[in-house]
């Protein structure tokens, strides 16, 4: 046993919680290093999708029935629920989306497709997910607005902020992912927000990442907005939150029309409920609410400064291990790296990798993991991404070094 192994033997402890890790694939154990694309699911959120359907499955807000107002008080705890998970000031900040993606295109229909003009700017980094730069790219082309970035240096993926008050000066709206999917760099999101904040921008931040890894206070780091996804944070797929500081909600369009999202309705116009219904029409992911705020409750029991150092331990054991490797490339930065290690294995195809680590059971992802530009300006096409969470052990890393040294060796051959 590694003294990471020991020192983090309770969260180890947790793997029998998450039933899809307790199986074979290829005739090996499951090693699933798979988790920034999305994690496994502790019982208790399956348990409780479960339970909903079984007893409580209705829908919510109009109806007076009992089925209906459990379905209407879990929906709405759920949202008091992630209030509190992320330290938002009332509930009414929060919206239910289905996921980081939709939160992020609806900031930019329906607050920058309101608010921004011909030539304003949009400052965005060279290190975001597609998710954070093609709804930009679409509302730019329709209003008429320019994207500028903030550049990365290097392998070791870190934000050049030597030019960020000039860059963020004038601009209308900063976007930064907190978490790099793609190098696993840990942005300084408080001050880079407070900066933009400073310079008059609006700030949004992308907390796929994060959310479900360390704790978050959005009215600590001092963002605008900050989305996330359920489903990368031991919730359910299909749901998300976007959390939006009131003021700017009260001053934004709806996204979409329809039903739950109005206070009244004529055949010629229409008023709007107010926050944050506006922004939900039509039915929601209720089953998926309820979900997270299982997931909410699972992570909390544990304590996300705890998954946080765990993961932090893991991904230096893990960079430390593979380094080993001969002719390994490691991105991202060496220390302080949130928990995934991204790499490309000599001249051997990422998908090729990933394909022969699946034979013997252990789960990667190869590609540009939606960050194209960014792979084109380190100079690689794809790479080979591990990612931990709470339940990867020690001995997975290991094994993972293991077999990425016989892939090597048997493409050198
Ligand atoms: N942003 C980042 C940093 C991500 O890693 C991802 C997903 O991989 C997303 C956004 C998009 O999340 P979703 O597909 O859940 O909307």
């Amino acid at each position: 046993m590694t003294g990471g192994a020991e020192a983090f033997a309770d969260l180890e402890a947790r793997r029998g919680d998450f039933p899809a890790l307790d199986q074979e694939v290829n005739g090996n154990r499951l090693v699933y290093l798979d988790n920034a694309a999305t994690s496994q699911k502790p019982r208790a959120v399956i348990e409780e999708v479960r339970r909903f359907y079984e007893r409580d499955n209705s829908n919510v807000h109009r109806g007076v029935h009992e089925l209906s107002n459990r379905a209407t008080l879990g929906f709405e705890g759920a949202r008091r629920r992630a209030a509190e998970f992320i330290g938002a000031a009332t509930p009414e900040e929060i919206i239910f989306t289905r996921g980081t993606t939709e939160g992020i295109n609806l900031v930019a229909a329906a607050w920058a497709g309101r608010h921004l003009r011909p030539g304003d700017r949009i400052l965005l980094t060279e290190m975001e997910h597609h998710s954070n730069l093609v709804p930009w790219q679409i509302l730019a082309a329709r209003v008429g607005a320019e994207i500028e970035f903030v550049p990365v240096v290097g392998d070791e993926g870190l934000l050049d902020l030597s030019g960020f008050d000039a860059r963020v000066r004038g601009a209308r709206l900063f976007a930064c992912t907190h978490i790099s999917n793609a190098l696993g760099t840990i942005n300084p999101v408080k001050e880079l927000c407070a900066r933009a904040r400073a310079a008059g921008a609006v700030a949004l931040v992308d907390a796929a990442q994060s959310a479900g890894h360390a704790p978050l206070d959005v009215r600590e780091i001092g963002c605008d907005f900050l989305a996330f996804s359920g489903h990368k944070m031991a919730g359910p797929t299909g749901i998300g939150i976007l959390y939006g500081r009131r003021e700017l909600l009260e001053k934004m369009d709806p996204y979409q029309g329809g039903g739950e999202m109005i206070s009244s309705v004529h055949f010629e116009h229409s008023a709007w409920a107010p926050v944050p219904h506006k922004f939900e029409a039509g039915t929601p992911d209720i089953s998926g609410a309820f979900g997270l705020r299982a997931a909410m409750d699972y992570l909390d029991a544990i304590g996300r400064e705890r998954i946080m150092a765990h993961d932090l331990a893991l991904a230096e054991y893990a960079y430390a291990r593979l380094a080993e490797i001969p002719g390994i490339r490691l991105l991202g930065p060496a220390r302080g790296r949130a928990g995934l290690v991204s790499f490309v294995l000599g001249d051997i195809h990422a998908h090729d990798v990933v394909m022969l680590a699946d034979r013997v059971g252990i789960a990667l992802r190869g590609g540009h993991h939606c960050t194209q530009p960014l792979h084109r300006r380190l100079g690689v096409e794809s790479t080979v991404r591990a990612s931990f969470y709470l339940y990867n052990t020690f001995a997975e890393v290991d094994r993972l070094a293991d077999v990425l040294r016989e892939i090597r060796r048997y493409f050198s051959r």
